[in-house]
């Protein structure tokens, strides 16, 4: 199936702004995505994850989603203004029941978002890692590649 990451996005943010008011998201999405391969309830499940992650560990400043052509590719980026996560860390948070730190009751979990998201992205033929800007000292973000759909293009709205 070919996937509007527009949509997919702003269902995913609806949602996410529906069980935490509270936050601020902002979106960027670009006008000229191309569509993606795979399944859009994969990519919604996806986004729910890093913006889940966002609300639990980001702190109180806005998170942001970005989404933007590269090339023939899709970059997809859920950004917070967290504490981060130390460099050494930045691969193994994507392993099944992997938490950092002690489980300390105000952000429960088991562990399994980010695998389940990597394991979604790389089945839709994508990538998936995260950064925590060293020069900042906090902050986490989570980038996704896709491949576009060669020549396609989604309306511009
Ligand atoms: P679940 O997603 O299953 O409810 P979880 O959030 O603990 O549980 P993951 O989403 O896989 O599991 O994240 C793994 C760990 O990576 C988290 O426990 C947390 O320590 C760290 N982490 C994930 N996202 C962020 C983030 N945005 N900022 C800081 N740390 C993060
Ligand atoms: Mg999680």
């Amino acid at each position: 199936d070919w996937v509007d990451v527009t949509d997919v996005i702003q269902s995913a943010v609806d949602r996410t702004r529906k069980y935490s008011p509270g936050r601020a998201i902002e979106t960027g999405i670009a006008p000229d995505l191309p569509l993606i391969k795979g399944d859009s309830v994969l990519l919604g499940q996806v986004l729910f994850n890093l913006l889940d992650n966002a609300v639990k560990y980001g702190g109180e400043e806005p998170i942001n989603v970005y989404a933007r052509r590269d090339g023939a590719d899709v970059l997809i980026s859920v950004t917070d203004l967290g504490k981060g996560i130390p460099s050494e860390d930045l691969d193994r948070v994507f392993e099944k029941f992997y938490r950092r730190g002690k489980p300390d009751g105000r952000a429960p979990g088991t562990g399994l978002g980010l695998s389940i998201a990597r394991g979604f992205v790389e089945a839709m033929g994508g990538k998936i890692h995260a950064e925590s800007p060293a020069l900042k000292k906090r902050g986490t973000r989570v980038v996704m590649r896709f491949p576009g759909a060669e020549g396609s293009r989604t309306e511009p709205r």
